[in-house]
């Protein structure tokens, strides 16, 4: 496919902010495409060239970019500011400056193809050690140089990683399944093929190549990870409970890090939360599954938590940040060790696990699991007494967990990869605030400082996210649990996601300074959730023309890394809170908890 036909659909899919319009438009480039196209669309479209666990990431600076079109355009270096600075976008300078050149250089050419540009992309990744800078210059050039204005829009806007397209994997999920003739008969299967390759590109190639029966083809792999099950939340022992059919197993919430660790034979890899391969930052993990895995082959999923190496005790999970280094990672090991408390087991010895309940699942790590002071199971209890329950949750938290999540433990229990449900259910309790949970909202705005905090942003604007949309809803502003350092060190992760006007998939009636690309995921603790006419979070869900916000909302000082902006708290948790909230009873002063 030329690029030029895949530009063309890029300005289409921009012109829209609809779900159903933006899959149907999806649906005819897949179509149009090769299977090996789409699969190379799919990871362009979501701005990168590999699954994430592959590591080789799409993205160059946005100065060495302005080299490249420099060096294609001859514009001066105050030209391109000057553009820069009007239009806020560099792919449209490289469109308006491209567009003035002679037209005869470009008729001369041959068209651009997808394969070339992806190929291009790719080798501009791989550039790595001396001399890495000016190869991809070059390279970018040498892709301009054959590129029409629309073209060279699109090329660096994917390079500098500035797509803003509003589509998600999910919407090619959904392309994928109408592709096939019939969204609600295929898109589950889709979508489990998706949930344990962690590999959209791949799952579109397969639906091209060989329709459903090769997506039903795709099985679990050591080496490729698996999307994450994950928790609904509730407020009281009883609504657990009561949810669960009268029974669970009531497991610590330890707070830490996921690893998803791959066992194959000597080989050990970790990766996380977010399907990236972050074997690197834990090398005492490694040795430790070595040693203590017994067996050949095995998927397990277990919490990291910082341990105290003096007294053996949990630390918050903010130590854990000190393995988020290239080198003296193994110095960083030794000062701050880890625990790890395995929770679960997907796949062990040949055997794909994810279908057997629970019980049964957990019975196979005690086989596999060899203890030892920082490596053993979650420390775990079978209730069905709402005391029982809520001291056990008790001793969770002296115990320095966040809480516990209890968990299905019926027939039907079985590992639901990349979903949120209610087959775990995750129970916190603090008293101090009615919010009985920590919120992970994604930064979609900023406000200038003032006084103190003059030339840093004082006041985020804060989103979370809908799921049904594939949108981010504004629901509170914040402005207090920052320290210095995490002024100085959003101001620059911001002003890298700066853009000019207000992102397509970002939905808000509040105007802030500067528009940010909806990308950090920051944990937030508030008093309550309350109606409000200016924030859109389920807007006209509780009251007709009202949103949700949070009232007083501090920052934790807990950067969420490991979450992408689509694994922020969801709208409809929100509104699932706003109402559970009401029912939350507040004890009374002095009363035991
Ligand atoms: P949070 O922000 O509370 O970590 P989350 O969105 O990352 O939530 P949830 O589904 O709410 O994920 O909670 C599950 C998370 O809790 C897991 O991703 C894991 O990191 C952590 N965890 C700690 N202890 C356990 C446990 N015993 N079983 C499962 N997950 C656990």
């Amino acid at each position: 496919m030329e690029f030029r036909r895949l530009a063309e659909y890029y300005e289409r899919l921009e012109a829209t902010t609809k779900r159903l319009e933006m899959r149907d438009i999806l649906v005819e480039l897949l179509r149009e495409a090769t299977p090996e196209e789409a699969q190379r669309i799919a990871m362009l479209s979501l701005g990168r060239l590999y699954p994430p666990y592959v590591g080789i990431e799409l993205g160059m600076a946005e100065k060495l970019a302005i080299r490249a079109i420099r060096s294609v355009t001859g514009a001066s270096e105050a030209e391109v500011e000057r553009l820069l600075a009007k239009r806020g976008d560099l792919g449209l300078v490289a469109e308006e400056l491209i567009s003035r050149r002679k037209a005869q250089t470009i008729l001369l050419q041959e068209p651009l193809t997808v394969e070339q540009v992806y190929a291009t992309f790719e080798r501009i990744a791989r550039e790595t050690g001396e001399g890495a800078v000016e190869n991809k210059v070059k390279l970018l050039t040498g892709l301009l140089a054959k590129a029409d204005p629309k073209e060279a829009k699109y090329i660096v806007r994917l390079v500098t990683g500035t797509m803003r397209l509003g589509v998600a994997d999910m919407t090619f999920i959904d392309a994928a399944s109408a592709l096939l003739g019939d969204v609600a008969a295929y898109r589950d299967e889709i979508e489990r093929a998706y949930n344990i390759s962690s590999d959209i590109g791949q799952v579109v190639r397969l639906v091209k190549v060989g329709g459903i029966e090769a997506v039903r083809s795709v099985r679990l792999r050591v080496g490729v990870p698996v999307r994450p099950m994950l928790a609904e939340r509730l407020t009281s022992a009883a609504e657990i409970l009561e949810k669960l059919g009268g029974r669970g197993l009531a497991e610590y919430k330890y707070d830490g890090e996921r690893l998803q660790i791959h066992k194959d034979g000597d080989r050990v890899m970790i990766f996380s939360r977010r399907q990236e391969n972050i074997t690197h930052q834990f090398p005492d993990v490694v040795r430790m599954c070595s040693e203590r895995l017994r067996v050949k082959q095995a998927i397990v999923e277990c919490e990291a938590v910082a341990m105290d190496p003096d007294t053996g005790s949990m630390l918050p999970f903010q130590e854990l940040m000190h393995r988020r280094r290239k080198y003296d990672v193994e110095k960083a090991a030794e000062l701050y060790p880890v625990g790890l408390f395995f929770f679960d087991a997907i796949y062990v010895d040949g055997q794909d696990l994810m279908d057997r309940p629970l019980p049964e699942r957990r019975s196979v790590l005690e086989e596999i699991v060899e203890p030892s002071e920082a490596f053993g199971l979650t420390v775990a209890k079978l209730v069905d007494d709402q005391g029982d329950l809520d001291s056990f949750l008790q001793r969770a938290v002296e115990d320095g967990c966040e809480g516990v999540i209890v968990k299905d433990v019926s027939p039907r229990s079985v590992y639901r990869a990349g979903a949120r449900g209610w087959l775990w259910i995750k129970y916190k309790r603090s008293y101090v605030s009615k919010l009985t949970d920590t919120l992970d909202l994604v930064v979609i705005g900023a406000f200038h400082g003032k006084g103190k905090r003059s030339g840093w942003y004082g006041t985020l604007l804060m989103a979370a996210y809908d799921p049904k949309t594939d949108t981010f809803k504004s629901v509170c502003k914040v402005g207090t649990g920052f320290k210095e350092e995490d002024l100085e060190r959003l101001k620059s992760m911001i002003d890298e996601r700066v853009v000019p006007e207000k992102p397509a998939r970002v939905d808000s009636l509040m105007q802030p300074d500067v528009w940010v690309r909806p990308e950090i995921v920051l944990e937030l603790v508030g008093d309550e959730i309350t109606v409000s006419p200016i924030h859109t979070c389920g807007w006209g869900s509780v009251q007709p023309n009202a949103g949700l916000a949070i009232r007083f909302p501090r920052f934790t000082g807990r950067y969420r890394f490991d979450k992408g902006p689509e694994d922020a708290t969801t709208v409809e948790e929100i509104v699932e809170m706003y109402r559970s909230q009401l029912k939350t009873v507040v004890p009374e002063e002095g009363e035991v908890v």
